[in-house]
């Protein structure tokens, strides 16, 4: 999929506010939100504003986007009381098992995670 938003994109739909999300999260370029299917206690995504397919479609460029999207992870663990701690996920691809082509971050937390992961 290309960057340039669709309505055909799942989270690009929840953005625009089409499709309904708990916004935990928003700012200028990203929203956090539940994940509908969970896997951890606590389990959030985080997914700029923008379009971008994966971090195999972004560039140096979307630097200080990416950089918000994991700064905006921190700030909601912190808002989420995950002080013991938490996994931040970013599926790429096929082989990374990533389903939504639109970038987000998983934040996973609420238990105790393994490694290596599956
Ligand atoms: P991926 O597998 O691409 O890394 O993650 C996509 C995630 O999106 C999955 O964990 C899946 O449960 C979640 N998801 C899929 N459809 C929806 C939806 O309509 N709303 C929300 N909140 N999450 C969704
Ligand atoms: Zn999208």
């Amino acid at each position: 999929m290309s960057n340039s938003a669709s309505s055909d994109c799942l989270f690009c739909r929840i953005v625009a506010g089409d499709i309904p999300a708990n916004r935990v999260y928003e700012d200028e370029f990203c929203i956090g939100f539940p994940d509908i299917n969970p896997q951890a206690p606590t389990h959030l995504l985080i997914i700029p504003k923008q379009h971008i397919a994966s971090t195999a479609k972004s560039d140096a460029k979307d630097a200080a986007l990416l950089g918000s999207l994991m700064s905006a992870a921190a700030e909601i663990a912190r808002s989420e009381n995950l002080s013991k701690g938490y996994r931040i996920v970013v599926n790429t691809g096929d082989d990374g098992g990533q389903t939504v082509n639109h970038l987000h971050l998983h934040l996973l937390g609420g238990r105790h995670m393994t490694w290596p992961p599956g």
